[in-house]
């Protein structure tokens, strides 16, 4: 590879919003054979927004609202963002003792009871009981439920949406016509993942994947890049064979990553591999 052709490949890929921090990069991107891609934020617009509130026996909307919103209030997890903006309007309760469970949830006490709130994970093997069936439907109309539990009975649940970015399902398919299969990598609960993928036309999908599963996943994918935007990407960006990142997404994941879409399109992952083939082509 002659540098002078790589300096043509990556001035013509920032033309095209597509950064390459690293030269060499454009070669490994070139020689890929799946593309891994993070879900919220990534294929989705990573703004989620509450749609259901069901509380269980003996407690009220805006009283379960409430209790989430104070657990929260500390957390920097984007669904906690959700729950904060969907109590907006009711009167703050008062949480201490904050702890958050990466890929879990958070926990906090309030009014003397110990209040939790996350993935079923969190609630360590609390009954779900009727609310079990409702966060089946819910998943399966990509909502994720986010339950919580007074002490230890589970007391209600929360559903949250984010909408996928609008050229997501472009992006796969233009990564097919590439020959490159797509897998989504998240944390979200499967039910979710399933019934996002199906709307993206990604069939591989790897869920419920704790914050440091993440690198053992794209690891055991080989030859293929990762896209990804959150705190919790970067080590599988700096694993992955080429870790590309989303350019709206967080500094760290930028940082660990070979190559930034500027403007978070994830169809400049087709356009960068597109480039990268046709340098090395040029090249050879
Ligand atoms: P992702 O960002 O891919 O959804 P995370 O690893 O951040 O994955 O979290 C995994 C799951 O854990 C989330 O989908 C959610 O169900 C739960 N979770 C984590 N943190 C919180 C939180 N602060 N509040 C509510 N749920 C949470
Ligand atoms: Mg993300």
């Amino acid at each position: 590879a002659t540098p002078v052709s790589i300096m043509v490949g990556t001035g013509r890929a920032a033309e095209l919003g597509v950064l390459f921090r690293k030269g060499e990069a454009l070669q490994r991107l070139s020689e890929i054979e799946r593309v891994g891609f993070d879900k919220t934020g990534t294929l989705t617009e990573g703004r989620p927004q509450v749609t259901d509130v069901l509380p269980g026996e003996g407690l009220g909307r805006e009283e379960l609202l409430a209790l989430a919103a104070a657990v929260e209030a500390r957390s920097e997890h984007p669904l906690a963002g959700a729950i904060r903006r969907a109590a907006e309007d009711l009167p703050p309760l008062e949480a201490e003792g904050f702890s958050s469970r990466p890929g879990h949830g958070a926990e906090a006490r309030v009014a003397g009871r110990r209040v939790r709130v996350g993935s079923l994970r969190m609630m360590e093997g609390l009954d779900p009981g009727p609310l079990g069936p409702e966060a089946a439907r819910l998943e399966a109309e990509g909502r994720t439920p986010v339950w919580l539990a007074l002490d230890d009975r589970i007391a209600g649940l929360i559903a949250v949406a984010d909408r996928v970015k609008p050229t997501a399902r472009a992006a796969v398919e233009a990564l097919g016509r590439l020959g490159l299969p797509a897998a989504m990598v998240t944390g979200d609960a499967p039910g979710v993942a399933r019934a996002i993928g199906r709307e993206l036309g990604i069939s591989d999908i790897h869920a419920g994947v704790l914050p440091g599963g993440k690198v053992e996943e794209v690891t055991a994918m080989g030859r293929a890049a990762f896209v990804g935007d959150g705190i919790n990407d970067a080590p599988a960006l700096a694993a992955a064979e080429v870790g590309i990142a989303i350019g709206t997404g967080t500094d760290v994941a930028i940082e660990a990553a070979d190559v930034v879409l500027m403007s978070g399109d994830p169809v400049g992952v087709a356009t960068a591999v597109a480039l990268s083939r046709r340098t090395m082509r040029n090249i050879r």
